[in-house]
């Protein structure tokens, strides 16, 4: 075994599960109890870029040496990847039932501060739009790579949300193949546009916003709402108000907005729940936009207050004990650009 992640197929859920036994040797920020280990320096934090690969693009002055200090925004690639360009396979396949392939694609770490920020609140609305151009960049570049089929971003914050690292940082996987959950969603939505000649979210937000029950926030171009069926407590989706699929085709303007947005989101769920751990997504299309034109990205933003049980691991139907509209009179907010 090379201890390269090894992607399995499981032939009754139709789910590939990425084996990863690299990833049991990563560092780890916090204790069993939740709280912050101090015996180790942080490795996201400036003057220690040597504790990371070497930088694959940094936000930082011109003609400044790489992978020194002076940068605002720094991407590395993952040191423990999920995925990696070349990837071996774990065990040899061959059997009808035992579908494997290597685990191959990219996944780089966005590290959004050079100072210990430990929550997307602590960022100025202009740190956080860098944040989010640099979101933008990378996509684009894994669009660009013919091997790649899609790219997800995500965030975790705080251990119940998955986080190693307390430092604030994002991650990008680029895969060679769709994830089932994703597939599922693209074939809803395409589906959908056969039957109505409309994209399914474009319909879904000139609903939320004439029902006007779930909205938190609205600016021009977006809308940040508590989703009709959310799957999780205070779930909420940000998302363009006019048709896009690929969260690249995002302007710099809109950027802006989106930082103004998200990051005031953000700062109410810290205040109306007390600082939660939490998710967030980018869920773009996928790369090749003659097939998934359909779709429209969106912002997926979910606190961390529940866990899943066992009646959710066996159905996969959530419970979720906070009503969408409840959740989105809580987190409202007005003025924010
Ligand atoms: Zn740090
Ligand atoms: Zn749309």
């Amino acid at each position: 075994m090379s201890g390269m992640p090894d992607l399995r197929h499981d032939p009754l859920s139709d789910r590939w599960v990425i084996i990863a036994e690299n990833r049991a040797k990563r560092p780890q920020d916090f204790t069993a109890a939740g709280s912050r280990r101090t015996d180790r320096p942080c490795p996201f934090c400036r003057g220690h870029e040597g504790s990371t690969p070497g930088e694959v693009l940094a936000l930082r002055p011109e003609g400044s040496p790489a992978d020194g200090p002076g940068w605002r925004v720094r991407v590395v690639p993952n040191k423990y990847p999920i995925l990696q360009a070349t990837a071996a396979r774990g065990l040899p396949a061959g059997e009808k039932l035992f579908a494997s392939q290597p685990a191959t694609g990219i996944h780089e770490v966005i590290i959004e501060s050079p100072r210990h920020a430990t929550r997307t609140s602590q960022l100025t609305t202009e740190e956080l739009r860098e944040v989010i151009l640099t979101y933008r960049h990378r996509l684009g570049v894994a669009r660009r790579d013919d091997q790649l089929v899609y790219g997800l971003i995500f965030k975790n914050v705080g251990p119940q949300a998955g986080a190693t690292i307390e430092h604030l940082h994002s991650q990008m996987v680029g895969m060679s193949l769709l994830p089932t959950q994703t597939e599922q969603e693209l074939r809803c939505a395409a589906a959908y546009y056969q039957s109505q000649r409309a994209c399914i979210f474009c319909q879904m937000i000139e609903q939320e916003c004439s029902q006007d029950t779930r909205v938190v926030a609205r600016s021009d171009q977006f809308v940040a709402y508590c989703p009709y069926a959310s799957f999780s407590p205070y779930q909420t989706w940000i998302t363009p108000r006019t048709h896009s699929s690929a969260f690249d085709e995002l302007s710099d303007a809109q950027a802006m907005e989106l930082a103004a947005m998200l990051g005031k989101l953000l700062s109410q769920m810290d205040q109306v729940l007390d600082r939660p751990d939490y998710n967030y997504l980018v869920q773009s299309a996928p790369f090749d936009l003659t097939v998934h034109a359909s779709y429209h990205w969106r912002v997926v933003v979910f606190p961390r207050i529940t866990t899943w049980a066992g009646f959710e691991w066996a159905t996969g139907c959530c419970i979720n004990p906070i009503a969408p509209e409840e959740a989105a009179r809580q987190l409202k907010f007005t003025s924010f650009l």
